[in-house]
């Protein structure tokens, strides 16, 4: 498409149109595509994230414990988690750390290392 200088919106829109229309496709059809492709791309995102917060209180579960947060928003987000043992409190970590470098609760690996060394 040839970049021009518009004078007006309106020029604009119709230079978009006839361009259009010479790759015969609809301007009302780019706009539902270009609509559509945001529609998928959002419904993506969206079920990735779910699809994350399951895999992370699953993993949680697994462990004995919990994961209290009740949404995921991205990998270096700070969730809320809550190990097996009640006299431990709740931390925060990331799913990078939970779920990539797979840290769990500080207090239970520090009183594991202090058991294997008695
Ligand atoms: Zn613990």
């Amino acid at each position: 498409m040839i970049i021009k200088a518009f004078s007006n919106i309106n020029t604009c829109i119709e230079t978009v149109k006839s361009e259009l229309t010479n790759l015969n496709i609809s301007f009302n059809n780019a706009i539902n595509e270009a609509e559509l492709h945001e529609k998928i791309w959002m419904k993506n995102r969206t079920n990735e994230k779910i699809d994350r917060l399951k895999k992370l209180k699953n993993l949680a579960i697994k462990k004995g414990g919990k994961c209290l947060s009740e949404h995921y928003f991205n990998v270096k987000n700070k969730m809320s988690f809550k190990c097996s043992n009640p006299s431990h409190s709740s931390w925060e970590a990331s799913y990078d750390q939970i779920f990539n470098q797979g840290t769990w609760c500080k207090q239970c690996y520090l009183e594991g290392r202090q058991k294997n060394k008695k």
